[in-house]
């Protein structure tokens, strides 16, 4: 790759002049020319060019190491660079927020960013033993977690945060990751040109004749109910049985035994198997409806692989136990809530298996530490990066959709609080001149969907909790009631929008920051809920299978609490709560990812597509923002420390105000007055540039 390039520039802060057409027109050029990179000060904007690029060799990663940021063309390199040595040399937490709808390249950004940390930090057999890990915890949880949508063959069912903590030298010393709900519907049911979790078809595919025999599983994807719902299986961006192998390695380096990596694919095979199970209707004999299972065999060997026994088994999945006046009775299932039963049983088993995989490696990883003796105990740093689930619009969008898309106005929340927002009031606050720079604060949003006691996630769980007849419609319902005066909440039956025949009856739509979803209100209290059926977990725990205990202590018999969980919105909120904390108390790094067409192919570039995105994203308010702003700013105390030595007025020792030093020394090094400006507490410079230079001189001094 040439480290030059004059296509367009490389920052959009210098456009003249800058408007929306010149930004875009900028992005175009650069991604004709495959420079699909370009900053907004120190924020990366990427443009997913779908096809594979040079721009991730070895090479590359060495011309990048250790280069001020405006070196270098632009590139996500850069950015883990420059995180990567405020990190070690400045003491400085990290995090590496990269956002962008589905498909824009998040999650293949969070590995570009994983390479180059794990390329330019510390060498050692210990060391590389923790980073190769912490590598081979991508492929492994992709297979259990990403699926092809209708929006992206490698789509991110769930969220990812992960902290690679490193020691004083530099050195990644360990890691710890954090996943956030995973769309678990998926196990059952998936829309049309949709596939289940990669791992399923890999399982098939990839398996050998005697493995496949012990699982009693069948080649074919097309024998699999719960494989065959979104039509053919087949994708073609994807090799399942290359994929496979990649899988059952990074199982085993990452230190999975063979016993457990069997358990986990016994369960993979289990949820075909129940997947396939028929009900039949049949009235029993006290008049009550009631079903029985066909496919017999099956059940047959889910209880072989499982370790449980058979009567158990059947009768969990047709029969429920209730409690009247302390009395343990037993109801038989009707058809339709049997297959609902099997349903959530398979849910939970997969994203159970799914947060025990994610527990097993950050085990693993600390146990490694531990028997490798590497130093744990001194300060460590962390670099954290986030790859969550991008926002998204389908045909039918569901509690899913609405719980990721408000993940979603959470980011960007967060982005704009800090580039937006607080950079303009710290401007105002150190008494800089400033014109203020109008932007659209989605605060709002947030607030909608997750105030206390009147937010969308609290009517739903006060519905789901209050007594009496509940449905999704009493839900909606009450959202009508309580939010139709809410600018972005839409529904049929508000004033507002009641004339508008795209609202069907049973929905409601938001006016997200990056677009309206409307969201079918069927299943929210279920899924919400979250609840399974006492007879089924215990018939789980009762299973020989070890893995299972894990998964289901709620069915240990001996356990009396019943009390209610946590609902899974509730749930949700909590952890993103958490995170946003988390961000917040580190020093972030933005990548935003567009996505340059809905075709996912090469070389196409549909500019109102990518106009809709820098408008939602907010670019254009950044590039204002950065463009009338100043790119770096610092106490007078800790800038005249460092670069006193430069003036021989203040050095070695200034016994004025500080603020008067660092005068001093900008006028000896001859910077135009107009680079800089000083606040009440800090002193602000124009150009990164600038300070690049007086950072030259001082190591030549
Ligand atoms: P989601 O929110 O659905 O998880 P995402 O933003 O994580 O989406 P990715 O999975 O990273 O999207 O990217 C989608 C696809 O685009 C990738 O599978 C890959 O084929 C292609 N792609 C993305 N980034 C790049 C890149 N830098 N170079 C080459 N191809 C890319
Ligand atoms: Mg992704």
């Amino acid at each position: 790759m040439s480290l030059e390039s004059n296509v367009g520039v490389s920052d959009a802060v210098l456009l003249d002049p800058i408007t929306e057409d010149a930004f875009i027109d900028n992005i175009h050029e650069r991604f004709k020319h495959d420079l699909i990179y370009t900053y907004i000060g120190n924020v990366v904007v990427s443009v997913n060019p779908y096809q594979k690029l040079q721009l991730y060799t070895h090479d590359v990663i060495d011309e990048y190491r250790s280069r001020n940021i405006y070196e270098l063309p632009p590139h996500i390199y850069a950015i883990a660079d420059d995180a990567y040595r405020s990190m070690r040399d400045r003491n400085l937490d990290q995090c590496i927020i990269i956002s962008g709808e589905s498909g824009s390249g998040k999650t293949e950004a969070s590995k570009v960013i994983m390479q180059y940390v794990a390329e330019v930090s510390g060498k050692g057999q210990d060391i590389d033993t923790v980073k190769e890990q912490l590598l081979q915890s991508n492929p492994v949880l992709e297979a259990f977690g990403n699926a092809k949508t209708v929006r992206n063959d490698n789509s991110s069912r769930f969220g990812k945060y992960m902290d690679i903590e490193f020691d004083y030298k530099g050195d990644p010393i360990g890691g710890v990751i954090t996943n956030y709900l995973l769309e678990k519907s998926r196990v059952a049911v998936q829309s049309k040109g949709e596939r289940n979790f990669h791992i399923f078809y890999q399982l098939l595919s990839g398996a050998d004749p005697q493995l496949l025999k012990s699982l009693k599983l069948h080649e074919s994807a097309q024998d699999y109910v719960f494989l065959r719902n979104g039509g053919n299986g087949l994708s073609s961006a994807t090799d399942d049985a290359e994929n496979f192998r990649i899988v059952k390695n990074g199982m085993e380096i990452i230190g999975f035994s063979s016993e457990e990596i069997n358990h986990v694919f016994k369960l993979v095979s289990t949820i075909l198997k129940l997947g396939n199970i028929q009900f039949t209707p049949r009235v029993n004999e006290d008049g009550t409806d009631g079903c029985d299972i066909g496919a017999e065999n099956e059940v047959q060997e889910v209880c072989e692989l499982l370790g449980c026994s058979k009567e158990l088994l059947d009768a969990a999945l047709t029969q429920r136990t209730v409690e009247v006046k302390g009395d343990k009775v037993k109801t038989h299932l009707k058809n339709n809530d049997a297959y609902y039963a099997r349903d959530a049983l398979c849910k939970a088993l997969y994203s159970r298996m799914f947060s025990w995989l994610v527990q097993r490696i950050n085990d693993s990883i600390k146990v490694i530490l531990n028997s490798l003796k590497i130093d744990t105990k001194g300060k460590t740093k962390v670099m954290g990066v986030l790859d969550i689930y991008g926002f998204e619009v389908f045909q039918n969008n569901s509690f899913e959709q609405f719980i990721i898309n408000y993940c979603n106005e959470k980011l960007q929340q967060i982005f704009i609080e800090l580039t937006l927002k607080e950079e303009q009031e710290e401007y105002v606050k150190e008494g800089i001149e400033w014109i203020h720079v109008e932007y659209f604060n989605n605060a709002v949003i947030c607030d909608l969907i997750e105030k206390n006691n009147v937010g969308i996630l609290a009517l739903l769980d006060e519905e789901c909790l209050r007594p009496g007849d509940v449905t999704d419609t009493t839900f909606l319902n009450k959202l009508n009631q309580r939010c139709a005066q809410h600018p972005h909440y839409e529904s049929r039956s508000c004033k507002k929008t009641q004339s508008d025949k795209s609202l069907p009856h049973d929905a409601f739509r938001l006016r997200h920051y990056a677009g309206n979803v409307l969201y079918k209100v069927e299943g929210f209290i279920d899924k919400n809920n979250d609840l399974l059926f006492r007879d089924l977990s215990q018939a789980m725990f009762s299973c020989k299978n070890p893995l299972l205990k894990t998964l289901f202590p709620e069915g240990n018999p001996s356990q009396k609490s019943l009390k209610r969980p946590v609902t899974a919105g509730s749930q949700f909120k909590i952890s993103v709560t958490e995170l946003m904390k988390n961000l917040l108390s580190k020093n972030p790094n933005y990548i935003r990812c567009i996505k340059p067409n809905d075709d996912k192919k090469a070389s196409v570039l549909d500019v109102n597509l990518v106009r809709h995105q820098v408008r939602y994203l907010g670019l254009m308010e950044n590039v204002r923002v950065k463009r009338a702003g100043y790119a770096f700013r610092q106490s007078y105390g800790i800038f005249l420390y460092r670069y006193k030595m430069l003036a021989k007025e203040t050095w070695p020792s200034w016994k004025g105000e500080a603020k008067e030093g660092v005068k001093l020394v900008l006028e000896s090094q001859n910077i135009p007055s107009e680079e800089y400006a000083f606040g009440k507490t800090k002193i602000f410079i124009r150009n990164p540039k600038t300070l690049f230079e007086i950072e030259e001189r001082r190591r030549d001094k």
